[in-house]
């Protein structure tokens, strides 16, 4: 049988519940329990595919093709596990879930409500979710603020789970931020205890109350949250600005918080093993050499955009005893003044990731190419794969105007243009190519240097690619597509043998690399990049991560319902 721990926010948003939810989850595996996670999103999208990464932050695409809510990311991460799409719900699957039922007349005779039917779709699906990941322990968080009007079906729901679950097998934690007010010098309660009242005002009392503030704070303030708040002076915990999310793990439990819980969920009590976790985090702190990393793109303004690819930059880094350094570069200011390109010299290497759309495209363009010819490591991801591919066409094949028809639906050479099942799709959501899928490594090739296997797994999220009729005239001047499709059509990986370190992915790496596990792409991309700063020749690359999360896990993939 599952015990579920449901954590809420209270306040304000961002205050890192995602980061808390993922830590207990690691509090209790290292304590040898099974564990999996699940995020609740309060909103009206059936998943997170068609929202703009800019306002929501990225999307974080699944094994199983899910584009889900960058949270899922970070319990992949923290608790090195696969989840499915199943692992988030959503408002829109709950609704179309119900309304479908009633239109095929499930629900024949009755008042269809959000109580008692959209509870009991909730509940469904996060006892669904315990279910089929078999654990001991699921962990739900609920997304939003508490006080939203969206959370209420879902506060309800596990307000009801509850009581059909048992005392002992249901546990609230509740995250919320304590301000630090400057004027007086003093960290205010009072938000923590409203937010609290809210809660119980829906019937929820929490057990635990972990309180988001710049430091772990003792004496009157976590005697006012513990009175106020109704829980033991014990249940209160601190979650502090930390130097590395992965050492927040380690924070909450040094204050007690894994005993707490097991005391009250009645869980045998167990010593935690840290020992490995522990390095990985200290290791993420710890280099002593900077590398600086120059993201192109768009999104450049909310660091959350690119959540997974700034994370796998960091666990490359740590891998090879350094700290990385990202600056956001807009390539529309590339456009709009090329002499501007000439920054890319300040840095160590420069990275293309992911995007749609013309919009700072030719930008993009312009900084591959810049990085192409003086030689500084580059790695390009899907989008920048795809440009890539363009820049040689245009500046190394002589394909003058080449494009991809996603920038340009008219151009005489399409280099990069949609894939054959895409034409004919007209909705928008989940309906690209997405998912891990695998990919052939080429022998002999940097690709299989850094992966060292011959297939790998890896997720994808895209609606263009290569056209396989230019495929030929690249590789004749110099290009490698180093790793390809099972049928060996579509590109998937490309190289230029003669750069320094010149490699991209038509797949998102950054959704498998992990903590201690980098993702060997990545990998690459940062011992390069280090070894081109110290002068030194071409790595040899003879320590490349053989550990990383390639597995694949299939979860019964099944055609998209939307
Ligand atoms: N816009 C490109 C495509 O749809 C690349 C997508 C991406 O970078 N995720 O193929």
């Amino acid at each position: 049988m599952t015990k579920y721990i449901f954590t809420t926010g209270g306040v304000l948003s961002s205050v890192g519940k995602g980061t808390v939810t993922a830590s207990v989850g690691k509090i209790l595996q290292v304590r040898g329990f099974s564990v999996s996670a699940v995020k609740i999103d309060p909103y009206l999208n059936c998943d997170a595919g068609t929202m703009n990464p800019y306002q929501h932050g990225e999307v974080y695409v699944t094994e199983d093709g899910g584009e889900m809510d960058l949270d899922l990311g970070t319990y992949e991460r923290f608790l090195d596990i696969n989840l499915s799409r199943e692992n988030n719900i959503t408002t829109g699957q709950i609704y179309l879930t119900v309304i479908e039922r009633e239109r095929k007349g499930e629900y024949l005779g009755q008042c269809v409500q959000i109580i008692p039917h959209i509870t009991t779709e909730i509940k469904r699906r996060i006892k669904e979710a315990a279910k089929r990941a078999g654990v001991e322990i699921l962990l739900v968080e609920v997304g939003g603020t508490v006080g939203d009007i969206e959370g209420l079906p879902f506060l309800e729901a596990i307000r009801q789970m509850r009581l059909e679950e048992g005392y002992m097998n249901t546990l609230f934690i509740h995250v919320a931020l304590v301000p630090y007010l400057e004027a007086t010098g003093e960290y205010k309660t009072k938000p923590v205890q409203h937010s609290v009242q809210e809660l119980r005002r829906i019937g929820i009392q929490p057990d635990i109350i972990v309180a988001r503030a710049r430091e772990a704070i003792s004496g009157e303030p976590r005697r006012k949250i513990a009175l106020f708040g109704s829980v033991d002076d014990r249940a209160v915990f601190f979650s502090p600005n930390v130097e590395s999310i992965y050492q927040l793990p380690l924070v909450l439990d040094e204050q007690g918080l894994g005993d707490f819980i097991c005391e009250r969920l009645g869980l045998p009590k167990r010593k935690p093993d840290w020992s490995s976790w522990e390095a990985i985090a200290n290791s993420m702190t710890k280099g002593d050499q900077v590398v600086r990393i120059a993201m192109c793109g768009k999104y450049a303004k909310l660091a959350d955009s690119y959540l997974s690819v700034n994370e796998a930059l960091k666990h490359a880094a740590a891998y090879c005893g350094a700290k990385v350094e990202i600056s956001w570069l807009e390539t529309e200011k590339f456009e709009q003044d090329p002499s501007s390109l000439k920054k890319l010299l300040e840095y160590d290497g420069v990275l293309v990731p992911g995007g749609f759309g013309s919009r700072g495209a030719e930008g993009k363009i312009m900084a591959i190419e810049f990085a192409r010819k003086n030689d500084i490591p580059f790695l390009g991801i899907c989008f920048g794969f795809q440009l890539a591919i363009v820049e040689f066409a245009r500046n190394v094949v002589g394909l003058e105007k080449a494009n991809s028809t996603e920038v340009d639906p008219d151009t005489p050479h399409p280099v990069v243009d949609l894939l054959p099942e895409q034409r004919g799709i007209s909705e928008l959501g989940g309906t690209m190519r997405l998912g891990a899928e695998p990919v052939l490594v080429m022998p002999n090739t940097l690709a299989h240097t850094l992966y060292g296997r011959e297939v790998i797994y890896e997720r994808h999220r895209h609606r263009y690619e290569v056209s396989p009729e230019y495929r030929e005239a690249i590789e004749s001047k110099g290009m490698v597509f180093s790793g390809l499709c099972v049928r060996g059509v579509r590109a998937e990986i490309l190289e230029l043998p003669d750069r320094y370190f010149f490699f991209a992915t038509q797949y998102h790496p950054e959704f498998k690399s992990r903590p201690g596990k980098p993702d060997p792409a990545f990998y690459g991309f940062i011992k390069a990049a280090l070894c081109k700063k110290a002068g030194k020749p071409k790595p040899d690359f003879s320590d490349p991560p053989r550990d990383y999360a390639a597995a694949y896990t299939a979860f019964g993939r099944r055609v998209q319902k939307r």
